[in-house]
């Protein structure tokens, strides 16, 4: 399929079979989309607070009404376990819950002043382009368009080439529910085309980009043309730090699905597995059964906990970084037809080879030794990403000290959570820009302004 093609096949990456094909927005769709979006958002941000929540609410339940659906259509298009899937549609629902409590709280502020009286009025930025990228294709544009909506904007979600499928059905749910038309518009298409023109189009007055670093500086870039408001999520290289005085055996059993989730394509996978060089022997005993016991598989069956990569793209990518020379522990993966590739952790690896410092997107972890506390936030830090990590140790002190010392965004101690939609979540250095989610999720969609009032005209 050509950059340029007109339709966009849409293939279930565990059978290879091509499941749909839906035509790609061309830049004049894009255009025509905008027109629809700035006249529903004017009216949108003219409604009662409390009618916009209301809306949002009934998005939300109808959402909830056809979470099933919804997993069951991520499964067959982005090979996601169905446990995943289940998880990721109620994560959508729970987020235009959690935005249209928002709604009616977004407040200004009322600020002393001598002479009369001073107000901000959080004011919506009106049309927001959404592009998502195809890993969790579901919750990353719910995170962009939930709070956007709620804080009166209208949205334009341009979904990944290889799954359009839960957005356009999204868009068909938020109509279902009363949405207003033209309000929340789902245009799938060609990132360089269809996305390409969001980010140009001057009356596209904020990207919520999420997708590579390299992509993700050509959004800001190109945005900047027109001061462009951006909020940025891009790819990570995150550490997994193991100190000698961590519950080590629960450290092994947490390991192995912090990177192999979704199948390693997760921008917050743990694939840098740093452990302490004193236990990092009896560390790899205990991974190895962990990770050589999970179970791979077809992605609607319950029981399986890792399914298949996207692509073949994806797969020549992941098999480019584990050359034969390197050792490690392997796990299964089925043979045959779709895009399978075993959990696999390297050892003894150079912590500068190219598997060790770039972003693999797939289920691949190294793990690296470390002398001392100080060395481990070394060796943390030595990256160009910034997006989590995670810390293993029973010394609260330590736990402290290590996670204010690692530069990255969202963090967990004797855990590997890092996403829920009620706390912050963005990436440091280049890993992001912004902040999505938690408390302040609707003010990135709003401009501040000011008003003074004189008492004494
Ligand atoms: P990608 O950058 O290739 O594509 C992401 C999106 O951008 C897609 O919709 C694509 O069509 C679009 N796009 C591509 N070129 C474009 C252009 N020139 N202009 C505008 N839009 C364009 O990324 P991907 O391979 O689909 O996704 C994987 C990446 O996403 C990984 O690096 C991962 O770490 C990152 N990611 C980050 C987060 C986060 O929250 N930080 C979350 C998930 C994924």
């Amino acid at each position: 399929m050509s950059e340029q093609s007109t339709e966009l096949q849409v293939q279930n990456p565990a059978t290879e079979e091509v499941i749909a094909t839906v035509p790609a927005a061309t830049p004049a769709d894009v255009a025509a989309a905008v027109v629809r979006a700035t006249r529903a958002q004017t009216a949108w941000a003219a409604l009662a607070p409390g009618e916009r929540a209301r809306l949002l609410r009934r998005f939300a339940a109808t959402v909830d009404e056809h979470v099933e659906e919804l997993a069951r259509l991520e499964v067959r298009e982005a090979g996601h376990t169905l446990g995943n899937a289940r998880w990721e549609a109620g994560n959508v629902r729970d987020l235009l819950d959690y935005a249209a409590g928002g709604v009616e709280r977004l407040t200004g502020r009322q600020i002393p002043v001598p002479g009369g009286v001073n107000v901000t009025f959080l004011e919506p930025l009106g049309v927001v382009g959404v592009i998502a990228p195809w890993n969790f294709p579901m919750p990353i544009a719910a995170w962009g368009t939930a709070p956007a909506l709620a804080a009166g904007n209208a949205v334009i979600l341009k979904p990944a080439e290889t799954t359009p499928l839960t957005a356009l059905r999204l868009a068909e749910l938020a109509l279902h529910a009363g949405l207003p038309e033209g309000l929340f518009q789902v245009l799938p298409g060609h990132g360089p085309v269809a996305g390409n023109a969001l980010v140009e189009h001057p009356g596209v007055a904020k990207i919520v980009f999420t997708g590579s670093t390299a992509v993700g500086k050509q959004v800001w870039a190109k945005g900047a043309a027109h001061l462009k408001r951006v909020t940025l999520e891009l790819g990570g290289k995150s550490p997994n730090i193991v100190f000698a005085d961590a519950d080590l055996e629960t450290a092994a059993a947490a390991a192995p699905m912090s990177f192999l989730d979704n199948a390693g394509q997760d921008c917050c996978a743990r694939t840098r597995i740093l452990v302490q060089r004193s236990v990092h022997d009896r560390f790899l005993e205990l991974l190895a059964p962990a990770i050589e016991s999970v179970r791979v598989g077809d992605p609607a069956d319950e029981n399986v906990q890792m399914g298949p990569l996207i692509s073949r793209t994806q797969l020549d990518r992941v098999r480019s970084y584990v050359t034969d020379d390197l050792d490690g522990i392997r796990g299964k993966a089925p043979e045959g037809p779709g895009h399978w590739y075993p959990p696999t952790v390297l050892t003894g690896v150079d912590p500068r080879a190219r598997v060790a410092v770039e972003e693999v997107f797939g289920p691949v972890a190294v793990v690296l030794p470390f002398d001392d506390e100080a060395d481990a936030v070394r060796l943390a830090n030595a990256t160009d990403y910034g997006l989590s990590g995670s810390i293993w140790t029973r010394d609260a002190g330590r736990a402290l000290r290590v996670s204010q010392s690692v530069r990255a965004g969202n963090l967990s101690v004797n855990s590997h959570s890092s996403v829920r939609y009620w706390t912050p979540f963005g990436g440091f250095k280049q890993s992001g820009v912004g902040r999505e989610l938690g408390p302040d999720a609707l003010a990135a969609f709003t401009e501040t302004k000011n008003v003074f009032i004189s008492t004494e005209a």
